[in-house]
């Protein structure tokens, strides 16, 4: 399989990529880790006539907090996010999250933006961004926009990004104090694409009640879906065994699975919604009461 003939261009700064990206509009492409559009491009399900390569663009690779928020860099490989001691200190659900992607060699060539830019529903970053509520960046050579990781994440393999746009950052306030977050995923084997990935994010005050949460769904839909009915069941309330119930039944209930003969039918993905919402709440909450 080979790709189609294309113009390579591998600018070194964000300026000269945009630059780029204008000139060329949607006979151009830009190609991050290579992870996805490699394997499009071979399928010739993408024929571009210029390739933009931007991964070496040193600027778009950082993890840093700023007045309460981790800044993260659209180039920030899997396994950068993976080891990083400011994530790790910071946002342990992010550095947890990328543990699960692929395997070693994926998690050194993918990148955060590519990923999230690709929206494919069985990928691992939507969910833990939409329990955070992160904010994506975007860039042209004209003007810079943010949107939130709602209203990025449109429909399967499509996001509100446009065509003369880079994605350059995600924004995620941090949790403040009594948080915890955790990323659970079923797979068929390790380093396989999800069956479900369930990601929380809560905060739990002295008295017990929940005054934040956040939960994200993977492959239970056709985008990485935010679980609203299962955060109103927690949100402001006491924390109890029937409060996590009522989430997780809300998980499965607003769950909209695909039938499919490698990863099980819609019943089984619905069950293991409700199982591992229940125990991605329950591990979580361990967390934020340690
Ligand atoms: C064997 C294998 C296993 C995998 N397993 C998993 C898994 O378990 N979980 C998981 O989540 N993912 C998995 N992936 C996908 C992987 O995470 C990819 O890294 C990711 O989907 C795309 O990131 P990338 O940097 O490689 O992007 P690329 O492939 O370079 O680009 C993907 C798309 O995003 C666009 N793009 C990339 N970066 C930007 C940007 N900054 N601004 C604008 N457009 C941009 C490209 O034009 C293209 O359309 C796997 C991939 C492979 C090959």
């Amino acid at each position: 399989l080979i790709p189609s003939q294309f113009e390579y261009h591998a600018p070194s700064t964000l300026r000269e990529a945009t630059d780029l990206l204008s000139r060329y509009g949607s006979e151009a492409k830009v190609l991050a880790g290579g992870m996805s559009l490699i394997p499009v491009m071979k399928l010739r399900l993408a024929t571009p006539h210029h390739v933009i390569d931007i991964s070496r663009i040193s600027e778009l690779e950082y993890a840093r907090l700023e007045n309460g928020r981790l800044k993260i860099g659209a180039l920030c490989r899997h396994s950068y996010l993976e080891k990083s001691k400011v994530i790790i200190a910071s946002i342990p659900l992010l550095s947890e999250t990328a543990k699960w992607i692929g395997d070693p060699q994926v998690r050194n060539m993918g990148t955060i933006g590519g990923s999230l830019v690709h929206s494919d529903p069985s990928g691992d970053w939507g969910a833990p961004i939409l329990a955070l509520r992160g904010e994506i960046r975007m860039r042209s050579s004209l003007s810079e926009r943010s949107v939130s990781i709602d209203d990025f994440l449109v429909d399967t393999f499509t996001s509100a990004l446009r065509t003369e746009e880079i994605l350059t950052e995600i924004v995620i306030p941090v949790p403040s104090l009594r948080s915890g977050g955790t990323y659970m995923k079923v797979e068929r084997r390790a380093g396989d694409f999800a069956t479900v990935g369930i990601a929380v994010q809560l905060t739990i005050d002295k008295n017990s009640v929940c005054t934040y949460v956040g939960i994200g769904l993977t492959a239970l839909g056709p985008k990485s879906l935010r679980a609203r009915r299962s955060e109103e069941a927690l949100l402001g309330r006491k924390i109890s065994e029937s409060a996590i119930q009522e989430a997780a039944e809300a998980a499965a209930e607003d769950s909209s699975p695909l039938d499919d003969p490698l990863r099980g039918s819609v019943e089984y993905k619905r069950e293991l919604a409700r199982v591992y919402t229940r125990r991605a709440l329950k591990k979580a909450i361990d967390i934020a009461t340690k």
